[in-house]
């Protein structure tokens, strides 16, 4: 072995760079993904040293990274060509001091396929109304019939990877589905509004409202009293975006005026959510413990090796996030 000065070490003989790849996304993640890290670095032909540990940032080639892992500062990295982040939200990591290396975020297909299952779920059991027959101590034989989904306008808010993957989806069942976005968008079969005046035009007819925006200084509070007061009564929220998108005190206000029917919520301002927090007891409030879509071992592995093997080629990585944007 030798080591070049700009490029790293390389094995001898084979010409053929050997990377180092530091993955600071916790220790506990470590046993779950050394694995399908390392066969898909083997199936891409890419060699690599690749450890939970770090002696010197200024070594490394690649970041894999989760919030919460060992990294408060990025300064020291560098060399390094790409952050490749295990989760799709980025809002922990896009204000971290030094980090001017790209960095890429999940998309990940399962991921979406938990997102898109989460979602539609939520939207069934409150479109069917289940919770009438579920939990129906009195033995109530109550026949009314819920609409069909074509009678139950969804709107969309964030129509990036999972946004979209949700209203096709739920357009598949029969929901009419608006989207909503940041900039404009003509999508096959799908409308798709932006601007203030397209989020009051969603939200306006929208019996259910799915929030699938990224957190960014943009989105705070998006949901507030004057938006949820736009939609019909008796509306409900479903957010596994996350949880600054709605004004909390709000929400609860729109629960006990009936304004708002339920909200099924999977993120918070604080995780976990504290146990004294009024959306635990709340009566019109189903708590999900951020477990919508999970990034998985096997398949973010690939998707993280697939852009290491990008940025070796001189190709553009995939999923590159705008760091001025937030999202
Ligand atoms: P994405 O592909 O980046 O899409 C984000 C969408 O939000 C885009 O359509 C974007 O508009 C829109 N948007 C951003 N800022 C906006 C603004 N100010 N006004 C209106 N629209 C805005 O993200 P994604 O992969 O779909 O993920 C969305 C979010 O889901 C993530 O950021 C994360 O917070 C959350 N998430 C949660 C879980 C969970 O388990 N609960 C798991 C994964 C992800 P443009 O299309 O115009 O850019």
């Amino acid at each position: 072995m030798f080591t070049a000065p700009d490029k790293g070490p390389f094995c001898f003989g084979k010409d053929k760079t050997v990377l180092t790849i530091y993955f600071a996304a916790g220790q506990s993640r470590w046993p779950d993904y050394a694995a399908p890290l390392r066969t898909a670095l083997a199936e891409a032909g890419i060699e690599a040293q690749l450890s939970p540990q770090c002696d010197d940032p200024s070594a490394v080639d690649y970041v894999i990274f989760a919030p919460g892992g060992e990294i408060a500062d990025f300064t020291p990295f560098t060399r390094t060509k790409a952050v490749l982040n295990l989760w799709a939200g980025v809002e922990k990591i896009v204000s971290l001091p030094g980090l001017t290396q790209p960095l890429c975020r999940m998309v990940d297909p399962a991921l979406t396929s938990g997102m898109v299952e989460w979602v539609v779920g939520h939207c069934l059991r409150h479109h069917l109304g289940m919770d009438r027959h579920i939990i129906n101590p009195a033995h109530i034989w109550d026949p009314t019939c819920p609409p069909i989904a074509s009678e139950r306008p969804i709107a969309m808010l964030g129509m990036g990877a999972l946004g979209e993957a949700c209203a096709r989806a739920l357009q598949a069942l029969g929901f009419p589905v608006t989207g909503w976005s940041r900039t404009p968008k003509t999508l096959e079969g799908l409308p798709c509004l932006h601007g203030e005046d397209g989020l009051r035009s969603a939200l306006g007819c929208a019996q259910i409202a799915v929030l699938l925006l990224p957190s960014t200084p943009d989105t705070q509070g998006l949901l507030n009293a004057e938006r949820l007061a736009l939609m019909p009564k008796g509306a409900v929220i479903l957010n596994p975006g996350r949880g600054p998108l709605i004004d909390d005190d709000a929400l609860i206000a729109a629960l006990d005026s009936g304004q708002i029917g339920h909200a099924t919520l999977d993120v918070f301002r604080t995780e976990p959510l504290p146990a004294a927090h009024p959306f635990w007891s709340h009566p019109g409030v189903t708590v999900t413990p951020h477990i919508a879509a999970e990034t998985r071992p096997q398949s973010a592995s690939r998707v993280i090796v697939e852009n290491i093997r990008r940025g070796e080629a001189g190709l553009p990585f995939l999923h590159l996030v705008d760091l001025a944007r937030g999202y």
